[in-house]
């Protein structure tokens, strides 16, 4: 009986080949769908089947499910205007800060928000929590109103939430997966065991999915931030608006944009070093409130 055993001599010849095939073709894949984000001058790698479309297809089904599953409040309530207005401003400031900062890292902005069909709802839930789909379907709970307690901090979040949806990070994710999937069948096909597979996948810098998505809060804070100060918000709030979400979240489920944070200090030092960036938009874009006069460059 040695059915258990590690196979040595030429299956390991053979398993090397086919780890080596599999690492060329996740290589490939790799570079060839990667590219740099004007937004934030950072490399992405987004599969190019994934088209926005999709995405934004993907989106709206997902948030008909959610429409179904909670209770909207409806558009005439007054929490609905708010939230409604808040968002409108923001939208509102996406083209201009767009190529602010694709300027800024010497890059064309790529506007993914002329695809999008905007749509705001506020849910009646307790949840501290909010979120735009890919497409511009926005969903705010009630829960979220008494932490964020202001329209400026409410902008903060909701500028955050559209920033994920403008940065493509669903599309990322779901490339990351795919890799993922890779990695695995590579291993599967090889023969190698489990621990062994993680190893070498860890070498190459998979199943690092927590640092990948604290980078994407990074990314959302800092565009979101840009945003609402462009949108003449006062990004300042930002500040105490993560110190109330930690204080108001504690007993609770982590929000979507706080569970993957290292912590809320490391943020609030972000966000603070982000600041003078922020007021400069402010100062930039916001000379006439709402208006029309602001634009890039
Ligand atoms: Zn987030």
């Amino acid at each position: 009986m040695n059915l258990g055993q590690m196979p040595g001599g030429r299956r390991g010849g053979l398993r090397l080949w086919v780890l080596l095939a599999f690492a060329a073709y996740g290589a490939y894949y790799w570079y060839s769908n990667r590219s740099i984000d004007p937004l934030t001058g950072q490399a992405v790698v987004i599969d190019k089947g994934i088209s926005p479309e999709q995405e934004k297809a993907l989106g709206l089904q997902a948030y008909q499910e959610v429409l179904r599953q909670e209770q909207p409040l409806p558009a005439e309530a007054q929490a609905s205007r708010q939230v409604e207005a808040i968002a409108e401003r923001l939208i509102a400031r996406i083209p201009p800060v767009s190529d602010a900062l694709a300027a800024e890292h010497g890059l064309q902005a790529s506007h993914v928000e002329r695809g999008f069909d905007w749509a705001v709802t506020v849910l009646q839930s307790d949840q501290v929590n909010a979120f735009c789909l890919p497409g511009g379907k926005i969903a705010v709970y009630t829960g979220l109103l008494p932490v964020a307690g202001n329209a400026d901090a409410l902008a903060v979040v909701l500028g955050h939430e559209i920033a994920h949806a403008l940065l493509r990070h669903g599309a990322q994710r779901m490339t990351r997966a795919k890799l993922e999937q890779l990695g695995q069948l590579a291993g599967a096909a090889s023969g190698m065991d489990q621990g062994t597979l993680q190893t070498v996948m860890a070498a190459y810098g998979y199943g690092s999915a927590l640092p990948y998505a604290r980078s994407q809060e990074t990314q959302a804070d800092e565009l979101g931030l840009m945003l609402a100060a462009a949108a003449c918000f006062d990004p300042r709030e930002a500040v105490p608006l993560w110190e109330r979400m930690e204080q108001g979240t504690q007993d609770r489920a982590p929000p979507e944009f706080a569970s993957t944070h290292p912590s809320a200090g490391t943020r609030i030092q972000q966000l603070q070093a982000l600041m003078p960036k922020a007021l400069e938009y402010r100062a930039r874009f916001c000379g006439d409130a709402g208006g029309a006069g602001a634009r890039a460059g």
